[in-house]
């Protein structure tokens, strides 16, 4: 059986107080907590197998280049990818700042449409806005309805109105409301009119909940973040169907991505992997990541989906028996993935944040990074309780509880 509790253990800082308290770490949008098989993973490379990759001929060399490949051949599986579609980049901010500076240069036109949404994360927005004024493209927004849902009307008409759609980047799962969007009905009737439109996706808070199969999505770019999905800072994903991207510029050039090199030009290698690695590799992280990918599959995306559906679940009834709370976002759990988010009447979001934190419960209070969504809403802030595997339905009781403090506090 699925037992959150006795999985706590194997991520070593949830054994540590905050407060004196046991810590409630509900703060996992932003950041997600480690297992020790990732940790030893890192400490293990350092520790054994150190060596710059591809460049000697020595044992060591050997075993990380062996370690450097083992790594992207798990993580791409876990993604249902190609190995030599994983672009391996720093984040999910990279990943689309990459995808705008070089595909985005090269295909987007003037007068082209570049599709978002309301949802996007800035980090899914502001590339965009550079990409558009430096090729004179413009940018449209389907709305998000007053439940947190794509407004499909809104998205039909875009489709409908727009003379070229370039592009269309939506985020998987929204960061600030969890709704999951319907990816392959959208890119469907967005090809029906627009065959040339890519779709990027941005799934940084779904591949930490989800199975992503990137052959099934019909993405064609999908990036991800791996410190959101139990492996280390500094090192994610972008993943691009391999048509696409073996007409692709590299973003980053130098060592270790060329075939010959002259003083005033260079081929670069056919091998698509060595393309896209210029310098040395993290492969420590690399290796982290694959601990982290291997961790999750061992337990099942599957199962662990139906956990995180269930925290939704008992989140959503739970907020929604407080009255000095206000919901955003969908009040079902159906289409609303890893996340809740609230407003406490009268008390700011920071406020409500800290009384948490001393209780031990760590949550996250703020725009979210999505601040027109905000303040379309009329939202100052909100604060967001986000879930992880390690989560159980008691960390929430113990969130609702300690709003009763705030209560307390703020006499509200
Ligand atoms: N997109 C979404 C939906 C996110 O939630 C985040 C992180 N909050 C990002 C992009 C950016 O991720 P990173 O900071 O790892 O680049």
């Amino acid at each position: 059986m699925f037992d959150p509790v006795k999985l706590q253990l194997d991520f070593p800082i949830l054994q540590r107080q905050v407060h004196g308290k046991r810590l409630v770490y509900l703060d996992n949008a932003a950041t997600s907590q480690k297992p020790r098989s990732v940790i030893q993973a890192i400490s293990n490379y350092y520790e054994n197998h150190n060596a710059n990759v591809h460049r000697g001929v020595h044992q060591l060399g050997d075993e990380s280049t062996q370690l450097f490949h083992q790594s992207r051949q798990k993580i791409a599986i876990f993604f249902g990818a190609k190995v030599e579609e994983l672009v391996i980049v720093r984040n999910t901010t990279e990943a689309i700042n990459q995808v705008a500076m070089t595909w985005g240069q090269e295909h987007v036109r003037a007068g082209d449409t570049i599709l978002l949404t309301e949802f996007e994360h800035h980090s899914n927005l502001v590339p965009w806005q550079i990409l558009a004024s430096l090729v004179g493209a413009q940018l449209a927004f389907v709305k998000v309805t007053e439940d947190g849902e794509l407004d499909r009307a809104d998205f039909r008409h875009w489709v409908q109105r727009e003379s070229k759609i370039a592009l269309f980047a939506i985020s998987h799962v929204s960061n600030a409301l969890g709704t999951l969007n319907p990816l392959l009905e959208l890119k469907t009737e967005l090809l029906a009119k627009h065959p040339q439109a890519k779709m990027l996706v941005d799934g940084a808070q779904a591949a930490p909940h989800l199975p992503v199969n990137f052959k099934e999505l019909g993405a064609d770019f999908y990036v991800v973040s791996a410190h959101k999905m139990l492996g280390p800072m500094g090192i994610g994903g972008l993943l691009v169907v391999r048509e696409l991207l073996s007409e692709l510029r590299p973003f980053f050039t130098g060592g270790g991505m060329i075939d010959t090199v002259d003083w005033q030009e260079t081929a670069y290698a056919e091998d698509l992997e060595d393309k896209f690695t210029a310098g040395t590799p993290d492969v420590a992280s690399l290796s982290g990541w694959a601990a982290a990918c291997e961790y999750l599959s061992q337990l099942g995306m599957k199962k662990l989906a139906d956990h995180d559906h269930d925290l939704v679940a008992h989140g959503l009834n739970s907020l929604a028996a407080v009255p000095e709370l206000k919901l955003v976002g969908s009040p079902s759990a159906t289409h609303r993935v890893g996340s809740v988010a609230f407003i406490y009447h009268g008390v700011h979001a920071h406020d409500v944040g800290q009384v948490l934190d001393s209780e031990g419960i760590a949550v996250r209070s703020g725009h979210h990074c999505t601040m027109p969504l905000h303040t379309k809403f009329g939202w100052a802030a909100t604060v967001r309780a986000s879930f992880q595997l390690y989560n159980s339905t008691e960390d929430i009781d113990q969130l609702i509880a300690a709003l009763a403090k705030v209560k307390t506090i703020f006499g509200v």
